[in-house]
């Protein structure tokens, strides 16, 4: 049953909410109280990668703290110009893994559907901000033969909603592409990756946990959070009505040099995840994507922190290390060596 409540979090307009995205950094810096002079470097107001980020986001920041960690993945710096060596656009190889437009498949049994460019907040690090949605992603008229592409190939078995972030579209066109879905019998399982419930909880209307509590199929849903200041009491709230909802609730992170690189953060990531009935799924090592070098973290410190988290919590709150690498068959597990 889902919970019919007066939830706080029902009662804002989504849509609205998005509408009034705070979308230049100088506003930015105003909402949290800090000045220019204030940061370490230059701010950048005419990124070709906006910024963009909801109030109820810019709400969890810390006033006045220029290192704080949700600021610092959204502010557009300066530095994002820079062209450093091994950096790239397209550092996953999305391209080589289209099928069609829209439709991504690198690994056995899982195809990936980019349903919208649309995010609800921009965030600096993404591997797909030079992603060309304008062309690629797979508009409603699109989806028809998308399905019929993934109807066709009867080893697919799982089908991975994503983006962009696929909660952009509202819940009668995700309606519509899940409906399309149901009639082809080889598909077992439905993911949705989606940084939504994190960002905007107000997403998770009653609307939408109708719609996912009366899917056909087992659903992951997979979130997107790098740091437990993320996760409020609105957030919690949400992820667990979701997983009342039927769905298994699993979070990926980046890991971000200056957001969540210190074994405090990633602990404090795990048990706030935990106690919203999230388990950590990946910790992504950053894909090397131009404009984002400033949030790389290295191999050897990544390992160093996986050993000490190890040390500290149940192993099913340790995230499995991971880098995706253009072309592999898989995501490739950064092994730690044990002492
Ligand atoms: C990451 C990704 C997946 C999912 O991989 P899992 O290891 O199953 O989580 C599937 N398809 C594409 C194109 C991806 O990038
Ligand atoms: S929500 Fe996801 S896809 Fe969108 S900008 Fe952030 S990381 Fe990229």
């Amino acid at each position: 049953m889902i919970p019919l409540s007066t939830d706080p979090c029902q009662d804002t307009d989504w849509k609205k909410a998005l509408a009034t995205a705070i979308r230049q950094p100088s506003e930015l810096l105003r909402a949290v109280g800090l000045r220019t002079q204030q940061l370490p470097e230059p701010i950048d107001d005419s990124a070709v990668f906006p910024l963009r980020v909801p109030r109820v986001y810019v709400e969890r920041m810390r006033h006045g703290d220029p290192a704080d960690p949700l600021l610092r993945q959204v502010l557009a710096l300066r530095r994002e110009h820079e062209t450093p060596a091994g950096y790239s656009l397209d550092p996953v190889g999305d391209g080589p893994a289209t099928r069609r437009p829209g439709l991504l498949q690198k690994y056995h049994g899982r195809a990936l559907i980019v349903t919208t460019g649309a995010c609800p907040i921009h965030c600096r690090y993404c591997f797909r901000r030079h992603y060309p949605y304008g062309e690629a992603h797979a508009g409603t008229d699109d989806w028809r033969k998308t399905l019929a592409h993934i109807a066709a190939d009867a080893s697919i078995s799982e089908v991975i909603l994503s983006g962009g972030d696929p909660l952009s579209l509202d819940t009668p066109r995700l309606r519509t592409l899940s409906e399309g879905l149901h009639d082809i019998p080889h598909i077992r399982r439905l993911r949705i990756h989606t940084r939504m419930p994190v960002v905007l909880p107000q997403r998770i209307d009653n609307e939408f946990l109708a719609w996912l509590a009366g899917l056909p199929w087992r659903t992951v849903v997979v979130i997107h959070a790098n740091h437990a200041n993320e996760i409020d009491d609105a957030v919690r709230r949400c992820l667990r009505r979701i997983q009342a909802a039927n769905a298994t609730l699993l979070n990926q992170a980046v890991l971000l040099q200056g957001v969540n690189d210190s074994l405090q953060a990633l602990t404090n990531l795990g048990e706030n995840l935990f106690e919203s009935g999230v388990l950590p799924y990946y910790l992504h090592l950053l894909d090397k994507v131009q404009g984002g070098a400033h949030f790389a973290v290295n191999d050897t410190h990544a390992c160093e922190l996986m050993e000490q988290l190890r040390r500290q919590l149940p192993g099913y709150l340790v995230p499995r290390l991971v880098r995706e690498q253009a072309g592999a068959p898989y995501k490739q597990h950064i092994i730690v060596s044990g002492h």
